[in-house]
């Protein structure tokens, strides 16, 4: 638009100085008086110009004439193709040279300048298969769809190119959402260029997001053949397709054979804690508990992770507390350093009211790491041993800005997910979610940790040594993430579930844990 009206001003502005020029030239006096061969032209200043462009232009059409009498003379000597050649090489020249400017102009940005170079150098040249290019990737710049959806059509047909134009087209649709027929083109795509990374990865995770668990799996070892992953990252990821495939299936009717595949994708990743989960409970459904134990401890000791020890106290729901300590040993003992086993230790004295164990069990857990679950699970050591509600309260309060700990985060956008899913919610890459500690955002309850320490009220600063001072509190919301971790609120009954743990349940909120609710709690129960 800009670009034509620039033309058009350049146009007038050229006829306006071409009519000032001449109009000049009349009025000037003089002019050349030419005597050739007896003959004797007086020329006035303006017929002179005129005669001037005329001999350029006489000069210049000499020297292509010259050319082609060359060619001709060539011709004549018995090349054949000399004549033919002078014309094509004309035409090529200002083909390739309308190529090039076109190239210059899609790398300064000017898509509709390489869009029409393109189509000039299509007129000259008869090579749509470098034009199409052009015209496409012109296209593509200014966003004009339809030209580029043109383009990379004319190159499906060539043999060449055809690639290209499935790309392209495969590009536009997954823009425009349409992913039924982004994962046709990329089927295509791949049948055309099997090693091509880029493909692999986009049917890849459009086969997961449309949980073609069987293709993807397909995909996946077309990628393994090309020797683009490494492989314990294709193992890895071959694990999580074979438990996807198995756990849509268990969803509904949960076979043996789903069960097998399940337990197919723990063999192929033992590490892969929702794989451990899944295949312990398809041991368990069909009673084999030796099993089960087995693959959570393998699972343990690998990572050790609440939802296998969720899993682990499933195997024996009805136990006591005392009991459940004891069968839980085969954990405890397998990493007892690590902060997930302290934390299952704690959870597990506290519901057999060991209260002092339970604290010895958490160690310096509260200086080093002091998460929402650390500090929730202090809390009810606190109440288990009798101290007063204030003490109580000002852990409670704590938990309520801390870090929420590891979650399952997505490494490629950094959403965090309550459970394991193969693919991303939020930005639809596949095998990216790990077992991490998010981002703190920075942000914290904008008004709620300051009115804390007045709604827990003089509590605080009456209440002695191992409750948080008031600054300690503030200090803590300055770094921490708005939500305490749901593993607060998760954390006690997840591995107890019984009835003999009144104190503590009292002490932690329950359900749905999110900020609101538990500052209503701390309210409640200020108000005591
Ligand atoms: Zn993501």
């Amino acid at each position: 638009m800009l670009l034509s009206l620039i033309k058009i001003l350049a146009f007038v502005a050229a006829v306006a100085g071409l009519t000032w020029g001449a109009a000049r030239l009349t009025d000037v006096t003089g002019g050349a008086e030419i005597a050739m061969a007896g003959y004797e032209v007086t020329l006035g200043p303006l017929q002179l110009v005129l005669a001037i462009a005329l001999l350029a232009l006489l000069g210049w059409l000499l020297f292509k004439a010259l050319g082609l009498l060359l060619a001709l003379l060539h011709f004549i000597n018995g090349d054949d193709t000399a004549v033919s050649r002078w014309f094509s090489r004309s035409r090529e020249r200002k083909g390739y040279k309308a190529l090039g400017d076109g190239l210059v102009a899609l790398a300064a940005g000017e898509g509709e300048a390489a869009m029409a170079k393109g189509r000039k150098a299509e007129r000259y040249l008869r090579r749509p298969e470098i034009t199409s290019i052009l015209v496409a990737q012109g296209a593509e710049l200014v966003g004009d769809r339809k030209t580029a959806e043109g383009a990379y059509r004319d190159l499906v047909k060539i043999d060449r190119t055809r690639f290209v134009g499935v790309r392209g087209l495969m590009r536009q649709r997954l823009a425009e959402g349409d992913t039924d027929t982004a994962m046709k083109l990329a089927q295509k795509a791949f049948e055309l260029k099997p090693r091509h990374v880029e493909t692999q990865d986009t049917l890849l995770r459009l086969q997961a997001e449309a949980h073609d668990w069987s293709g993807a799996r397909a995909t996946l070892e077309a990628k393994r053949r090309s020797g683009a992953l490494p492989r314990n990252v294709v193992r890895r990821r071959d694990a999580v397709l074979a438990l996807s495939e198995a756990r849509d299936v268990i969803d509904e009717t949960a076979s043996i054979e789903m069960r097998e595949k399940a337990i197919e994708a723990n063999r192929l990743s033992p590490d892969l804690i929702p794989a451990a989960v899944m295949a312990a409970r398809s041991y368990l459904a069909v009673g084999n508990t030796r099993y089960a134990t087995r693959v959570i401890r393998k699972a343990w000791e690998a990572e050790p992770h609440p939802d296998l020890a969720q899993v682990f106290a499933e195997i024996a729901p009805e136990e006591d507390a005392q009991a459940r300590l004891k069968r839980f040993s085969v954990l405890l003992k397998a990493r007892p350093d690590h902060s997930e086993t302290r934390m299952l230790e704690a959870e597990l004295m506290i519901a057999a009211e060991q209260f002092n164990e339970a604290r010895r069990a958490l160690g310096d857990l509260v200086e080093t790491d002091p998460t929402a679950r650390v500090l929730t699970l202090m809390a009810a050591i606190e109440r288990g041993r009798g101290a007063d509600d204030a003490v109580v309260r000002g852990w409670l309060t704590r938990a309520l800005t801390a870090p929420r700990g590891p979650q399952w985060v997505c490494e490629n956008c950094h959403n965090v997910h309550p459970h394991w899913e193969p693919v991303c919610s939020n930005c639809h890459a596949f095998d990216t979610l790990g077992w991490t500690r998010p981002a703190e955002s920075g942000t914290t309850l904008p008004r709620g940790t300051e009115m804390l320490p007045l709604i827990v009220g003089g509590g605080v600063g009456r209440a002695e040594a191992p409750v948080p001072a008031v600054a300690e509190v503030r200090e803590a919301g300055a770094t921490a993430s708005p939500l305490p971790a749901r593993d607060a609120a998760a954390s006690m009954p997840r591995t107890n579930g019984d009835k003999e743990m009144d104190e503590a349940e009292i002490v932690v909120p329950q359900g749905d844990n999110t900020a609101a609710r538990s500052e209503a709690e701390v309210v409640t129960e200020g108000r005591k």
